[in-house]
């Protein structure tokens, strides 16, 4: 992209982007600033418009904006999940990049098949490595310049719960598909011991999916419906500021809604075994966070009874399995209500630093609760990834260790500032990723006490 100035071209970039999304029709247009001073932009179709110059660079970067316009074909009868989606990105980082690496979980879990990439209308070789596809440009993006990736996959649902194939299943009638809109992400292993989260995704500000179904669906995402054909077989979807787009579907879920400030907290379900308890601990442990961490910024909040598996995270939703145990009711559900702020708002690798969010998460559910406990493993490093954990020890270090390492925080520092300090953490780092040691260096930073020392530094031997 031309042009002397990086200001200029960052906000031709981004107004090119929003662009391309609000036509909804994303075509090969990319931002093209007309030189100094230049306050117009004209969309012309085709790769003439490309921003991508020859060369190679042998770089990625997670530090792009991206916005997805994304169309979901979903058989709710034979579990066909064909998807085609178009990511615009700018390049926000200091250098040129010549890849991109789109995160779905469907390349492990749906027989995924990819049938088509092109980069501002032009095709390229893009591959599947394990979970990610691994988009060429063609060229290099350079910084501050915008593309538009295409790509078109199919795949099919499973129907069990084992392993992680409850992540993208049809189970008990009730579409779960988690992590399978191609989204921007760096190359991460699928496969670990336990069941930690192998995914890192970057906020995008607008995400704009359309959902074509076989028959009427009640379809809960992570956006709001801004539309519904007269057939109900074709829904659209908007979210702004979200890191995934979950999608949860039934031809017969029901709902039931409660408020809690200016939040609609809304349960879907098939089963009405807990319904009212279940809404009733979202809406607890809704209130009793966001009185301590600040407002949660969307209108409405999901929780949905998903098809099985485990309890599980999204922007503005959450699933809570099939057929949970009442006495694990509030605690699940206050842990998965804290994600919307640690990992919904505030970002992590969640593979490589499971401790930002879950430790966080889940001192925060038993700490409104009332059920901290003690490990039932024994004492040690916080700072692996979910790839050095156990199976049997990664909960109860990252989780249950990790949590009580926060709360050791709390007790030394005071209630007061510490709650104070975590608030003003969330604040200042909504919308990004964090590190373990942006959690820790907040707290820290609160007190006169030298935390680092008195408790962080033995735990976190890679950071101290
Ligand atoms: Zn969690």
């Amino acid at each position: 992209m031309p042009g002397p100035r990086r200001n200029p071209a960052l906000l031709l970039a981004a107004l090119a982007a929003l662009l391309v999304v609000a036509s909804a029709a994303p075509a090969a247009v990319a931002g093209r600033a007309m030189g100094p001073g230049a306050t117009t932009f004209a969309p012309a179709p085709g790769p003439a418009t490309s921003a991508i110059e020859p060369g190679s660079v042998g770089r990625s970067s997670l530090d792009v904006r991206a916005t997805y316009a994304t169309t979901l074909r979903l058989s709710y009868g034979t579990r066909r999940f064909a998807v085609h989606s178009a990511a615009t990105i700018t390049n926000m980082s200091d250098g040129p990049i010549d890849r991109v690496e789109l995160n779905t979980a469907a390349a492990r879990l749906g027989s995924l098949k990819l049938t088509s990439s092109l980069v501002d209308g032009r095709a390229v070789a893009a591959r599947i490595s394990d979970q990610t596809i691994i988009v060429p440009l063609g060229g290099i993006l350079p910084s501050g310049a915008t593309t538009v990736v295409r790509v078109k996959y199919t795949a099919t649902l499973r129907t069990s719960l084992s392993g992680s194939s409850w992540l993208f299943t049809k189970a008990h009638g009730i579409v779960n598909a988690y992590r399978w809109l191609p989204w921007v992400s760096r190359r991460t292993p699928f496969d670990r011991p336990n069941h930690g989260d192998p995914f890192v995704t970057t906020t995008s500000p607008f995400v704009r999916l359309t959902v074509i179904t076989d028959r009427k669906l009640v379809i809960a995402t992570s956006g709001d419906r801004v539309f519904r054909s007269a057939d109900g077989r074709t829904q659209r979807f908007e979210a702004r500021d979200v890191r995934d787009m979950t999608v949860s579907a039934a031809p017969d879920f029901r709902t039931r809604a409660t408020k809690v400030g200016d939040t609609t907290i809304r349960y879907y379900y098939r089963s009405s075994a807990n319904a009212a308890a279940t809404l009733d601990a979202a809406s607890r442990a809704f209130r009793s966070i966001q009185a301590r961490l600040g407002d949660y910024p969307y209108p409405t909040f999901n929780v949905v009874q998903s098809a099985g598996g485990y309890g599980m995270e999204s922007p503005r939703m959450i699933w809570i399995p099939y057929g949970v145990s009442s006495t694990n009711l509030r605690y699940l559900v206050a842990h998965e209500t804290a994600h919307q702020w640690f990992y919904g708002m505030v970002g992590n690798d969640q593979a490589r630093q499971p401790f930002a969010d879950e430790a966080a998460a889940d001192f925060v559910a038993r700490y409104v609760t009332g059920t901290k406990r003690s490990s039932r493993c024994p004492t040690g490093r916080l700072d692996r990834t979910i790839y050095e954990y156990t199976a049997r020890c990664y909960y109860e270090k990252v989780y249950i260790q990790g949590g009580n390492l926060i709360d050791a925080a709390r007790r030394a520092m005071g209630s007061t500032a510490f709650w104070a300090a975590l608030r003003r953490y969330v604040e200042v780092q909504r919308g990004g990723l964090v590190r373990n040691v942006t959690l820790l260096q907040a707290l820290d930073d609160a007190t006169p006490l030298d935390l680092g020392r008195r408790l962080f530094a033995a735990r976190f031997p890679r950071d101290y």
